[in-house]
């Protein structure tokens, strides 16, 4: 009996874990889960200070319109302030610059008139005491707790961690994906293929959707078929977190990977699954007292690759980051059109998804060796069981990718 997608998804959830937290500069941790209670190191703003161009003055000096005021000095943002403001008096202030001492509001340059350069012409009627000034610590406070473990790291969070001064945090960090591709027939895209070959599509499309779901991939180039050779790339793509390799994993005579990987140490969890594309995926972790690896063998079409990717791998690296294990979105749509269904099999079919109307379109697709149909895709139709004839307008399972 072949497992079903969700019983797959199982066995692989029961096998992988989060990686243990490093320290990392702030600066190369983006999208990563935090692994520690942040504190501020300072009050937030630092002193208290203007938030706008103008006159810092004592409100209560401001009784007519215009009231008249000396200005005593000038104060930008990374000054400070040299003078107390009396009665009378006003210090010129810019955004950011900290409040003189014996002032109590800010009002903003609009609604002043310079008569000459020793004073400036008040303009506001009544000023509020406060007004204009952005109090020491209103924004943080020094010791507060600012994020928590398990936040995720936005850019927004980045900027925070600079201003309380932490250029190290300790996070989860992204899964280290070895990615290789293996087959006689492939040459590399740059070369023109020769009789019986064809160019190598697997290692930037998993590259990709590595970099994509949240990992760092290492193209570890194509792998020959022969033993040897297999050998020496797999046990290179086992030093990191997870090794996906592509091809290989089938009935084929030359499809060595399955036995390589037990070879080298690598406990098989499952082999094959039951859906098209992808059957023959390949299943595996190697645990030494040292270290893990996740190890996916993928079926070699480009199409087979990608499905398995998107159901099976992509939840691991998820989980490896510190989030959740979570499989490939699916709702409901409408058919747009009839579809005849020749099963078999559970089939995902590469298909045209409308987010807004809810329907979707079967796209005619030549079969796992077809990725150009696969440009024009956003989405999966999944059929069950055997062959049937689907009417249009009937609801459908989607995935979305
Ligand atoms: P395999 O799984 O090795 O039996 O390969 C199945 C099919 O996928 C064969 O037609 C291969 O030529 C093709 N294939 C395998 N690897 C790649 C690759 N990296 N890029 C494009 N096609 C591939
Ligand atoms: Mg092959």
């Amino acid at each position: 009996m072949l497992l079903e997608i969700e019983q797959a998804l199982e066995r692989i959830n029961a096998v992988c874990d989060s990686l243990p937290a490093q320290t990392l500069p702030a600066s190369n941790a983006l999208h990563c889960i935090l692994a520690e209670h942040v504190y501020s190191d300072i009050d937030s703003p630092p002193h208290d200070k203007s938030i706008v161009d103008g006159y810092a003055l004592r409100a209560e000096d401001c009784t007519t319109v215009p009231t008249v005021l000396k200005i005593l000095e000038e104060i930008t943002a990374g000054q400070v302030p040299t003078l107390t403001v009396t009665s009378g008096t006003a210090t010129r202030i810019m955004t950011g610059a900290p409040i003189p001492n014996g002032t109590n509001a800010v009002v903003m340059v609009e609604k002043t008139e310079l008569p000459n350069e020793q004073e400036i012409a008040i303009h506001e009627v009544a000023p509020r005491v406060g007004q204009n000034i952005m109090r020491k610590g209103t924004s943080l406070q020094c010791g507060q707790l600012v994020l928590e473990t398990g936040k995720q790291l936005r850019s927004i969070e980045l900027g925070l961690l600079a201003e309380i001064g932490r250029v190290n945090v300790q996070v989860i960090p992204q899964p280290r994906v070895a990615v290789l591709a293996t087959g006689n027939e492939l040459v590399e895209a740059q070369n023109k293929p020769g009789a019986g070959e064809i160019r190598n599509s697997n290692s930037p499309l998993l590259c990709g959707l590595v970099q994509a779901a949240g990992g760092v991939a290492i193209d570890l180039g194509i792998g020959r078929d022969n033993v040897a050779h297999l050998q020496s790339l797999c046990a290179a793509g086992l030093r990191e977190n997870v090794l996906v390799i592509s091809g290989g994993v089938s009935a084929g005579v030359l499809d060595l990977i399955p036995h390589v990987l037990t070879d080298l140490g690598v406990q098989c969890v499952f082999h094959k699954v039951n859906l098209k594309p992808g059957k023959p995926l390949w299943f595996g972790k190697l645990t030494t007292p040292q270290h893990e690896c996740i190890v996916f063998g993928l079926p070699g079409n480009p199409v087979s690759s990608l499905v398995c990717f998107e159901l099976f791998v992509r939840p691991v690296l998820q989980k490896l980051a510190g989030k959740s294990f979570c499989g490939m979105q699916m709702c409901h749509a409408t058919l747009t059109t009839e579809f005849v269904y020749r099963g078999g099999r559970r089939t995902l079919h590469p298909a045209k998804f409308n987010s807004e109307t809810k329907q979707v379109t079967p796209l005619t697709w030549r079969g796992s060796g077809d990725l150009f149909t696969l440009t024009h895709a956003n989405a999966f139709i999944e059929f069950q069981g055997d062959a049937r004839t689907l009417t249009c307008g009937q609801q459908v399972n989607i995935y979305l990718f």
